[in-house]
Parts: C-alpha cells; sequence; structure tokens
C-alpha cells in the first residue's frame, strides 16, 4: 500500500464517505455514490412530462405544461433528474450551503446517465453554468450550479465556460417573492461579458434547480441576444407541472 492509498484510508476512517441522499456510510471498499436503497426511492422524472421544460405533468394527452403553454421561453427544452421534493430538496440544500463540494460529480453523472443521449443529440457545443452574483460566490466559495456543469464537461468532453456569463444583480431568493416579482428580480440579473465565446453556439445552461423556471429564462434570453444560436438547459431537480 502506497503513501496516497494509506492516506485515504485512513481519512475514510475519520470522515467516512457517505451516501449523498441519505448520509449512510458506504464500505470503504465502494465507490462513494447514491445507494441502492436511495436510486430505488428517488422521485426520478418519469413520463408523462412536459415537452419543453421537462416537468412531471399528469395528463398523458397533452404535450406542454400550463406554464410552457402561456410564457414565453427562449431555450428550446431542458432536462431534469429528479422532482424536487423531501430528500432531494434536503441533499440539495447540503450541496449548496455545507460545502460537500463532492455530491457535484455524483449528481452530474446522474444527468449524464439520464440525458447522454438527448444531449448529444442537441449537438451542445458549450455548457454555462447560471452564475451567482460575485459577493454571493465569495462568501460561500463555491458556486454549485458550475461544479455540475464543470463535471458534465468532463463527462461528456463538451467545454464548459464559467466566466462568459455573470450576474450582475444581487436577485433575492426567488421562494420569497410573489410571481411578478419573481420575474422583475430575474429581469436584466444577467450579462454575457464574452461575446466571442456564446457566439453560433448551441449552449446548455446548467442549475442545480428550476421551479418558475424565471433563472433560466433570463439567462436564456441574455445568451440568445448576445449571438448564441440555440439554448438548452439541464437541471438537477424541476418542480412538478399541471
Ligand atoms: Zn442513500
Ligand atoms: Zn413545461
Amino acid at each position: 500500500m502506497g503513501i496516497k492509498e494509506l492516506s485515504e484510508g485512513i481519512l475514510d476512517i475519520i470522515y467516512p464517505k457517505r451516501c449523498p441522499i441519505c448520509m449512510d456510510i458506504i464500505p470503504i471498499d465502494k465507490e462513494v455514490k447514491i445507494c441502492e436503497t436511495c436510486i430505488e426511492k428517488l422521485p426520478y422524472i418519469t413520463d408523462p412530462r412536459c415537452k419543453k421544460c421537462s416537468k412531471p405533468i399528469d395528463d398523458e394527452t397533452i404535450k406542454y405544461c400550463y406554464d410552457c403553454t402561456n410564457n414565453e421561453h427562449y431555450y428550446n427544452k431542458g432536462w431534469a433528474v429528479w422532482l424536487y421534493e423531501g430528500n432531494i430538496k434536503k441533499s440539495l440544500q447540503r450541496f449548496k450551503y455545507n460545502n460537500n463540494k463532492n455530491y457535484g460529480r455524483i449528481f452530474a453523472k446522474e444527468v449524464v446517465t439520464l440525458y447522454n443521449k438527448e444531449i448529444t443529440e442537441a449537438k451542445i457545443d458549450l455548457i454555462v453554468p447560471v452564475p451567482l452574483y460575485i459577493k454571493k460566490q465569495k462568501k460561500r466559495g463555491y458556486n454549485q450550479a458550475q461544479i455540475i456543469a464543470n463535471n458534465i464537461s468532463k463527462y461528456l468532453d463538451i467545454p464548459c465556460n464559467n466566466d462568459c456569463l455573470v450576474r450582475i444583480k444581487d436577485t433575492k431568493p426567488q421562494k420569497n417573492l410573489s410571481d411578478k416579482e419573481r420575474i422583475n428580480n430575474t429581469k436584466k440579473a444577467f450579462k454575457v461579458v464574452m461575446s466571442s465565446v456564446v457566439m453560433d453556439k448551441k449552449i446548455l445552461i446548467c442549475d442545480d434547480i428550476y421551479t418558475t423556471g424565471n433563472t433560466i429564462n433570463s439567462c436564456a434570453k441574455e445568451l440568445l441576444n448576445s449571438g448564441a444560436k440555440e439554448i438548452y438547459f439541464c437541471t438537477l431537480a424541476i418542480g412538478k407541472g399541471f
């Protein structure tokens, strides 16, 4: 056993690897991933779902959810892994605020396993994370969307750019706002600072959660206004549609 393996072994005993969902300890010889018990129980998005935003819907005879039917979305299509509820909600909180950056690789793998085919067929040539306001990112130490984007980029061998799109408004958390306030909150919140990077590109925007879609929509609009060709998105979790 080399020094590296030995020190990793000791670290595993002091800080055991845990399933990112149920926090159960994973045996030392096993890879860190979502445990089998959780995989079986997690609310994976299944059909019927909205053909645009991918929110699960109850009625299989309709093509688009209420939101996509009634509101203009600047992206072509999006994909999400889980419904934003229960254990997923709690796990995403730990990923975002408790420095569990290693969750990003595990979650990105879920996106790739489920949507590799769709992303490849869309011929995405650039991945862009939803940016955080610079002061917020400094305070938190990282941007969870950036971690997801960078890992997807590695898995799929598609370039990722963390700097071409910036957040120029310190937006309030969307969850405390009314529908109208939400739209205004994200309006003109993003700016492309390197248009040559996004020009004529088919871009995949990455984020952790899609609820109203205002954030991703606002990013998509700004990217298109700056010369991007088509916009898609992927998120780990999404709200239910109707
Ligand atoms: Zn688990
Ligand atoms: Zn929809």
